[in-house]
């Protein structure tokens, strides 16, 4: 086990933060589990947490507001002292062709994803500087990679963390914090499970594994990059899909 580190996780109240969180924790780290709306979800998680001799503490915070975030920051090193690990995994989709797609669909996507993401780096800069230390990790996607038909919005967020990311470990590396991404491909969560079946039989035919991936596959993926085996990995986006790309 690595030594206990504070490990901060947006949007952790379920799917794949929630397996992050549980991972983390399991590992005898002390997780702050960052919901928006589903508070029931995270308290269960926190709970979970310290059943399995972790500590862990729910705070709710909208992360594509600014100040929000800060105070999220604020919480948590108030809490326990320190942020040693940000996961940004927090994400929307408002999925649909072009053509249909509002204005509020793209700034919505945009402000969670993209802006949410920048808002928790901004604000955990500082006390990452101040302790020359620090890993963060942004959830992005295999169609910032590669794009994808009627998700204008999302893969232009996703496609604008990984460049963030890269621009970010250049600004960070002198500082002793690496700062990665992780590109899940198809994941069995909430956010997958309302495609049609049309469109999931779609997406498995162009796996290699031919089947879609777990949500403790994206948690062992952070759990590396977190520990001190990793710590001359920056700047990366690492693909977890199946062979997809
Ligand atoms: P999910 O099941 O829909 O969960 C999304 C999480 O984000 C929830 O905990 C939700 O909190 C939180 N959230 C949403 N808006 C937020 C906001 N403004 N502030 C704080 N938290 C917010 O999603 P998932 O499938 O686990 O996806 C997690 C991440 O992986 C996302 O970034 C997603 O884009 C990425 N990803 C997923 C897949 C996949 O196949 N599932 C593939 C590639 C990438 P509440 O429950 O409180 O609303």
């Amino acid at each position: 086990m690595n030594e206990k580190r504070t490990v901060l996780i947006t949007g952790a109240s379920r799917g794949i933060g929630r397996a992050l969180a549980m991972a983390f924790g399991e590992n005898g780290d002390n997780v702050v589990v960052n919901y928006r709306r589903s508070e029931q979800s995270a308290q269960t998680i926190v709970e979970a947490i310290k059943k399995a001799g972790g500590d862990a503490l729910a705070l709710k915070a909208d992360v594509s507001d600014f100040d929000e975030a800060k105070t999220l920051v604020e919480q948590t090193i108030e809490h326990f002292g320190s942020i040693d690990v940000l996961i940004n995994n927090s994400g929307i989709t408002k999925d649909t062709l072009m053509l249909r797609m509002k204005e509020e669909d793209f700034d919505d996507v945009i402000n969670v994803n993209l802006k949410g993401s920048w808002n928790m780096i901004k604000h955990v800069t500082r006390p990452m500087f101040k302790q020359k230390s620090g890993r963060i990790i942004n959830i992005s996607s295999v169609v910032g990679l590669i794009g994808n038909p009627g998700q204008t919005n999302y893969v232009a967020s996703k496609a604008a963390v990984n460049g963030m990311t890269k621009s970010l470990a250049k600004e960070y590396g002198k500082k002793n914090i690496t700062v990665n991404a992780i590109a899940p491909g198809f994941i069995e969560t909430e956010m997958t499970d309302a495609l049609s079946d049309e469109i999931k039989d779609a997406y498995r035919a162009q796996i290699p594994l031919n089947r879609f991936g777990k949500t403790d596959d994206i948690a062992k993926t952070a759990l590396f990059l977190a520990s001190k085996d990793a710590g001359y990995i920056t700047g990366q986006i690492i693909s977890v899909n199946g062979g997809m790309v």
